[in-house]
């Protein structure tokens, strides 16, 4: 018994001594909080180019395209609160039905809702495309060839989804999905996650998880090999289901004595935004939005650590501005201009290479002498580990001297694998 005893206490210390380390972690994300928050109050004025940054996600699931049992209240309570102004909704295809049609269109709140499709091919890759019709659920028994086909022939946007498990890197896509929230969250450490939540979700749901974030350098260095040689945008996709999560006691229904659900609407799309950039003298409406989707004219921002509304990323050549997008050209020797809200270590790469780095500023000039795709992250180093590794924003690209042609046409990348 005495033996028994002595086991029980051991037992106890070591788990005791085992919490110090997320102990320590919720000291640090208690501190992460403050020091977005005093950051927060140091934003500084950034340029008008003739654009105005409008805020949203995009790969969001609702009921109605199944994995997901988030209803519409929800949705559109998590877009008014997050200050939404558009949500691309990927529905996953319906056999019976356009899903993308059922799905949240219009206005609605405050936002612009587009109705999109998740689609797979029988290459097994998966596109999300923006925005649905109605015999797509039919291409889904295709091949990637053909889905592309058919979306180019429609006009519609077709953008890599899930690049992990892709396969078909030399077939005339859009674009690529960098950053992918849910496959960022599946990548976690559950033992480390769930312990860190059981100190910390109640009081910081999404620092907690943002202090697991990764950046995406096999997705970012994929993305510059292809834009060498032919133009497409990237973007990041909240992949929002409603439906990731756990508890410890209770059932499903209800009675949940600690639920964690770690995807909830108004969390994710707290966690990371898609910034589009719209001339002024254009409303905010489905076809700008898509429009500005199509030509690259976007970043992507973690605003969980700041909001990155207004940061921007231009050439200056003898013609004007020039925003960043698939339209960006500019000669060799042009001037490059970043300009951020909030102090930031801004990181300039050229055909995936860093070509400068800055410490903490609100704006950076930078002569690209040499042709290339010129893109930038930018970094809150101020705020530690790991957001001196994991970026803040990250821009489509700007395209300098003797670009690549757009889209279909010209020699496409092989063996990118
Ligand atoms: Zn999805």
């Amino acid at each position: 018994m005495r033996t028994f005893k002595r086991i029980l206490l051991v037992a106890g210390c070591l788990l005791l001594v085992a919490q110090i380390p997320f102990a320590v972690n919720r000291y640090r994300t208690a501190r992460l909080a403050t020091e977005i928050e005093e950051l927060g109050k140091d934003r500084g004025p950034v340029p008008r180019l003739g654009f105005r940054d409008y805020k949203g996600v995009i790969h969001v699931h609702s009921f109605i395209g199944g994995h997901s049992t988030g209803t519409f209240e929800e949705l559109i309570g998590a877009a008014n609160q997050n200050g939404l102004d558009f949500v691309v909704m990927t529905e996953h295809v319906a056999n019976d039905f356009d899903s993308a049609a059922k799905t949240l269109n219009e206005r609605h709140g405050r936002a612009i809702w587009i109705g999109g499709n998740e689609v797979p091919t029988s290459d097994g890759d998966k596109f999300l495309v923006l925005d649905g019709f109605s015999d797509l659920s039919t291409l889904q028994f295709n091949s990637t060839d053909e889905l592309l086909g058919e979306t180019e022939g429609k006009r519609k946007l077709a953008l890599v989804t899930y690049p992990e498990s892709f396969r078909s890197w030399d077939a005339d896509f859009d674009g690529i999905e960098v950053f992918s929230l849910h496959t960022n969250a599946k990548a976690m450490n559950p033992f480390l996650f769930l312990m860190d939540a059981v100190w910390s979700f109640g009081s910081y749901p999404e620092l907690t998880m943002a202090r697991h974030f990764r950046r995406p350098a096999e997705n970012l260095d994929r993305f510059d090999k292809i834009s060498g040689t032919r133009k497409i945008s990237l973007f990041g996709g909240n992949d929002a289901h409603s439906n990731i999560g756990f508890h410890l006691f209770g059932d499903d229904a209800n009675n949940k004595l600690f639920e964690i659900k770690y995807d909830r609407y108004g969390m994710i799309f707290r966690l990371m935004r898609t910034h589009v950039l719209i001339p002024e003298n254009e409303e905010l409406s489905r076809v700008t939005v898509l429009e500005a989707l199509r030509r690259g004219r976007s970043f992507l921002g973690f605003d969980i650590l700041g909001d990155s509304s207004g940061f921007t990323f231009h050439a200056e050549n003898a013609e004007g501005a020039r925003l960043v997008g698939t339209d960006s050209d500019v000669d060799a020797g042009s001037v490059l201009r970043v300009a951020s809200p909030l102090p930031a270590k801004i990181v300039i790469f050229r055909n995936g290479d860093r070509v400068f780095e800055s410490e903490s500023v609100r704006s950076v000039e930078f002569k690209a002498r040499e042709p290339g795709v010129y893109r930038v992250e930018a970094f809150l180093d101020s705020l530690g580990a790991p957001f001196d590794e994991m970026p803040w924003v990250i821009t489509n690209p700007i395209y300098v001297g003797n670009p690549p042609a757009l889209s279909a046409g010209v020699p496409k990348p092989t063996n990118q694998n």
